[in-house]
């Protein structure tokens, strides 16, 4: 019985010790005082950074130690302006007519990660074709590689505005599109839009008041409070 109370006590004590990582980092910016400091160890306890202490210090055998003596570490950057599920290319536009959703969706694992292996380690996404909410999970999850994503899935806008996604199409290929694309022009169209990406799981709402700076047409301006006001 005192052998079986040891063993347990010996597994208690092990689980208590949460595995930690050390990062033994040559020089660290502290942007809080503007200043680079030199020989630090980061001490990171699951999700969150627990100290940073002076000099190389280790942790026990069963923590994770990395070097990064050699290296300037300093915290992510953060843009709160992305389109993260296409680049700029000479395909760009000809990728609206031949891309399905699965196609986007995979094409923006590589713009994460290249997003992420460029020091972003937040972004928030303003206007996609609504793939962007799959991506913010799979990250979320570890499935794919990529910086915390906060998204608006799809933009709102009116009829011929930047977020209506059949701008400058043909007649045959302009249809009618409405809330669930994005293009509102009611304040019902607007509670019904603003609800359908709540549904989507949207974490906030980007409504476009005038021409896109990359547009390619013509579109209209419908820069007005009462705009807003529907969608509030
Ligand atoms: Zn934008």
């Amino acid at each position: 019985m005192k052998k079986l109370f040891f063993t347990v006590l010996c597994f208690w004590a092990v689980s208590l010790h949460a595995q930690k990582t050390y990062l033994h980092c040559g020089q660290i910016i502290d942007v809080a005082k503007g200043k680079t400091l030199s020989e630090k160890t980061i001490v990171v306890s699951g999700n969150a950074i627990e100290s940073i202490l002076n000099g190389y210090v280790n942790g026990a055998e069963t923590d994770t130690h990395i070097d990064l003596k050699k290296q300037v570490v300093m915290p992510g950057f953060i843009d709160m302006h992305v389109h993260i599920e296409h680049e700029s290319n000479p395909r760009t536009y000809m990728n609206r007519f031949t891309e399905n959703e699965a196609d986007v969706a995979l094409g923006a694992t590589l713009y994460a990660k290249r997003t992420l292996m460029a020091g972003f380690t937040t972004v928030r996404d303003l206007g996609g074709s609504g793939v962007n909410i799959a991506l913010r999970k799979a990250i979320a999850k570890g499935t794919v590689m990529g910086p915390r994503i906060f998204t608006a899935g799809k933009a709102i806008g009116t009829t011929g505005g930047h977020a209506d996604p059949t701008n400058g199409r043909s007649y045959d290929l302009m249809g009618d599109p409405g809330p669930r694309e994005g293009v509102v022009n009611s304040p019902a169209d607007a509670r019904k839009a603003v609800r359908q990406r709540y549904k989507d799981g949207a974490d906030v709402i980007k409504s476009l008041q005038q021409e896109g700076c990359l547009a390619s047409q013509k579109m209209v301006r419908t820069h007005n409070l009462p705009q807003m006001n529907w969608l509030l």
